[in-house]
């Protein structure tokens, strides 16, 4: 039987898969059992799935695929605790995935898309474009493939490699959820987090959820110019209306709203653009996170030690008039090509 004609049950909620059960003469109870093997347990071999019966483990052996994501290569930082993943999907288009371990943090970042089709011009999965988007088997699976390789529990997951999460909503939002439900891999929702380039309408959405996983935008300028040049989607949604819908998002879900910046070198690194910025965020309560910019082919470069921390400096001095809190991400994983934004299949 070809794979195409086995049921992709990897993905499913509780209630879809109770549904699907019932469906071929099981018990919905069947279906809670095998909620609990797929995700919690994290089995893929029905037939170390001990508690069904015999005859329903073969059923699943036959009639189900169970693996959504296999793993083509993977490559070990030499200088911290990170390793990327490259994995072949069933019709054979990659995605990579990154674990990042430190202390007693183990962060995955995983991929919500195959490329991506936003353009921001600084960003290697954007040179892909959109090849598709995920399914939700093959998001969970990321998670799952990183927590059977990795000792150190995951304690963390941040949709931030390839693609952009609120063009796969539905699918990005029920893999969070499996990851929440305490009969999955019951991570806290504050340990979720999910980065978007700044789709406002799709920001709202998010906002009358009820589920309150963390949210991230990619702010990456400091006026509309700018972004604009960088960030084409800016010509849609621009600085202000996203950062009013960060201060919104903080309001109702009584969660600090996250702005990332990544600092390019004579783009968006001045003393200047730093004061634009503490100013922008007056008054918002908010996580800064500024990203030193991981250079990848293209032309941009990132700035010197001295701009970095200038930049930086000028942003704390300004802080207590603020909100905000500045976090520096310098990224792990640059020699293996695993930093933020360098995550592309050729
Ligand atoms: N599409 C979503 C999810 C991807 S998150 C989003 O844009 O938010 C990836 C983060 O890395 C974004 O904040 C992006 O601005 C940043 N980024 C992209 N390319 C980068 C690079 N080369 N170096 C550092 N950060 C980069």
């Amino acid at each position: 039987m070809g794979q195409n004609s086995k049921s992709l049950i990897k993905g499913m909620s509780l209630d879809e898969l109770q549904n699907w059960c019932e469906k071929i003469g099981e018990t919905r109870y069947r279906g809670i059992q095998l909620y609990g093997w797929l995700y919690k347990r994290r089995i893929s071999n029905p037939q170390d799935m001990t508690d069904l019966s015999l005859r329903f483990r073969n059923y699943l052996t036959d009639h189900t695929e169970l693996n959504t994501i296999f793993l083509d290569s993977k490559m070990s930082s030499n200088s911290e605790n990170t390793i990327k993943y490259l994995f072949t999907l069933a019709d054979g288009k990659q995605v990579e995935t990154v674990s990042m371990v430190d202390g007693y943090r183990h962060t995955v970042c995983i991929s919500s898309q195959v490329g991506c089709s936003l353009e921001c011009d600084f960003c290697a999965t954007a040179k892909m474009g959109l090849l598709r988007n995920l399914k939700t088997g093959e998001i969970v699976d990321q998670l799952l493939y990183v927590q059977n390789n990795v000792d150190e529990p995951v304690t963390n997951v941040v949709f931030m490699g390839m693609g952009e999460p609120f063009l796969n909503y539905d699918r990005v939002l029920k893999a969070a959820d499996i990851f929440h439900d305490p009969r999955g891999l019951n991570m806290g929702a504050s340990r979720i987090t999910i980065s978007t380039v700044g789709l406002l309408p799709k920001i709202e959405q998010f906002i009358n959820e009820k589920r309150k996983y963390k949210l991230a935008i990619s702010l990456n300028a400091a006026d509309d110019l700018t972004r604009n040049k960088i960030m084409p989607i800016n010509k849609k949604w621009d600085i202000r209306e996203i950062i009013k819908a960060g201060k919104e998002f903080s309001k109702m879900k009584r969660r600090q709203i996250m702005f990332e910046y990544v600092l390019l070198k004579g783009i968006n690194d001045s003393a200047e653009d730093a004061k634009k910025l503490s100013e922008l965020l007056v008054n918002v309560e908010c996580k800064l996170n500024i990203i030193p910019y991981n250079e990848t082919d293209g032309e941009y470069l990132r700035p010197d030690e001295n701009t970095i921390n200038e930049f930086i400096n000028i942003l704390h001095d300004r802080k207590k008039k603020n909100g905000y809190r500045v976090l520096v991400r310098w990224s792990k994983g640059q020699d293996i090509a695993a930093g933020c934004g360098q995550l592309a299949v050729n």
